[in-house]
């Protein structure tokens, strides 16, 4: 085979089964793809150059076994927060500008291990804070559907790499969206894993309670394929589920599925109307195709992101600590006294990371902590607990997964508030920690992709994958009629 990659994992898989085409084949439509595109596109940090090397890994894999490596020659791509022994990691951050990952992320342990080839790191908002990845201190990167615009962010360059055929998925990391937003404006499908569902060992910290690795990929079932690759029990996180958990909740648990939609996202304010009717239109296939659609009351919902914009900060600007030119940072000049160090290493965070570091240390100080920090945590706790009941009528929630399609380069960068404001139907799921995916729900005016979200209840992430295969199906024959 020469030319471009194909279309999916599960088709590329079956092509290497039937031996249409090889491992190798995979390797160079992909490097191909991004030599040609990249450039414009951004989406790498790094193309690694030890895919050769990977490939040969690869087949030894595969003289050992045909069916032990389910991702076996499947290229593939890694934020730049996650670590890979010896090579680079930066977090799109100067103060790791030449840092070497000293050990191996679990995600990234299982890829290797499930036969990936990973071809390279990929461009992020700075430590994943952002929804553009404008926030990138090396690059920018575009939306390949419309090189003027944002990917989204923060895990853009995933999301871009994915639906420009440069690899056939690519992990993220998803703290108040950073999958799912950037996979709707790239009209890609990603999905954000329950927390604890896959192992944060080896993902560069931002706020502990709320981050999760997961999958951009093209299809749902692809999307599937690379979760239950990376998923599972690791003695390495302390908060990771254990064996079983997942598996014991697989089944869908009720037919017709009940979709739950929620009056409060319809008439929200912020919401672009091209956006409201498509997502209209989504849920009226899913009921003529005999789901049972239910309004329901989710109380809290509007103030998740308050709750978000209190809890990630004060756990990022915790977390971040550790950059202080002693643990972490440049190496210091001879001479140099520790209070010079810590000051010439956090100058170099951008401007985004330092906003949150000041909202992080503000809420938690003495005196603001029970009117902002403590006040957070509870209501996080109710608005959880709401979820749950709600639950125990809907088997998910739909919501959009952004309230608007992909906004032009610049337009929001300089307005840290508007920004933010395209969270706000992503956060609550990190809030509450189940599990959501975004699907392609068709296009706005401009040809824009836009994206359909789902929740389900904590740990039924393979539920959700079946029930999103569902919908995908039934979207797919709505855009076809
Ligand atoms: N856009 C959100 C933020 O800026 C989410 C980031 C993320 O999920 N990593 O915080």
């Amino acid at each position: 085979m020469r030319g471009s990659l194909p279309a999916t994992i599960t088709e590329a898989q079956q092509a290497l089964r039937s031996g249409s085409v090889a491992p190798e084949d995979l390797l160079s439509a992909a490097l191909q793809r991004i030599k040609e595109r990249d450039r414009e596109v951004g989406a790498f940090l790094e193309v690694f150059d030890d895919t050769a090397q990977q490939l040969a890994r690869v087949k030894e894999q595969l003289r050992e076994s045909k069916e032990a490596f389910p991702l076996a020659g499947i290229p593939v791509a890694i934020k730049d927060n996650l670590l890979w022994e010896g090579k680079r990691v930066t977090a799109a951050s100067r103060i790791l500008e030449g840092y070497i990952a000293p050990y191996t992320a679990t995600a990234v342990v299982r890829l290797l291990a499930a036969g990936a080839i990973i071809v390279g790191r990929t461009n992020m908002d700075e430590f994943a804070m952002g929804s553009s990845t404008e926030h990138s201190a090396f690059q920018q990167t575009r939306n390949p559907h419309d090189l003027s615009r944002v990917p989204g962010g923060s895990s853009g360059g995933s999301a871009a790499a994915v639906a420009d055929g440069m690899v056939l998925g690519a992990l993220g990391s998803d703290t108040g969206g950073s999958i799912r937003q950037p996979a709707a404006f790239c009209g890609v499908v990603g999905l954000k894993p329950s927390y604890g569902a896959v192992s944060r060992s080896g993902l560069i910290a931002m706020g502990s309670s709320l981050d999760v690795v997961g999958p951009i990929t093209r299809t749902v079932a692809d999307a599937r394929v690379l979760f239950q690759v990376i998923a599972g029990y690791d003695p390495a996180d302390a908060t990771s589920l254990p064996s079983g958990y997942l598996e014991q909740r697989a089944e869908v648990r009720h037919r017709p599925v009940r979709v739950g939609v929620v009056p409060f996202v319809i008439e929200h304010e912020g919401l672009d109307a091209r956006v409201r009717a498509t997502f209209l239109r989504s849920i009226d296939a899913l009921r003529a195709a005999g789901w049972e659609v239910r309004e329901i009351d989710l109380p809290l919902l509007r103030e998740t992101l308050a709750m978000y914009y209190i809890l990630m900060p004060a756990e990022a600007s915790t977390n971040l600590a550790r950059f202080d030119g002693v643990r972490y940072g440049p190496r210091r000049e001879e001479g140099d006294s520790v209070f010079d160090a810590i000051k010439a290493t956090r100058a170099l965070f951008g401007a985004e990371v330092k906003r949150r570091i000041l909202l992080g240390t503000y809420v938690l100080s003495s005196g603001y902590y029970d009117a902002y920090y403590r006040t957070a945590r509870r209501a996080r706790r109710a608005f959880r607990e709401a979820l749950a009941r709600v639950f125990q009528e809907v088997d998910v929630i739909a919501l959009p997964t952004t309230p608007h399609a992909a906004f032009p380069l610049g337009a929001k960068v300089d307005d840290p508030l508007a920004m933010y404001l395209e969270d706000v139907f992503t956060v609550p799921a990190n809030v509450a920690g189940v599990p959501a995916i975004s699907l392609p729900m068709g296009h706005d005016k401009a040809g824009l992709p836009l994206g359909l979200q789902f929740l389900a209840p904590f740990g039924f992430d393979y539920a959700l994958l079946s029930v999103s295969e569902e919908a995908e199906a039934i979207l797919q024959s709505m855009h076809r009629s």
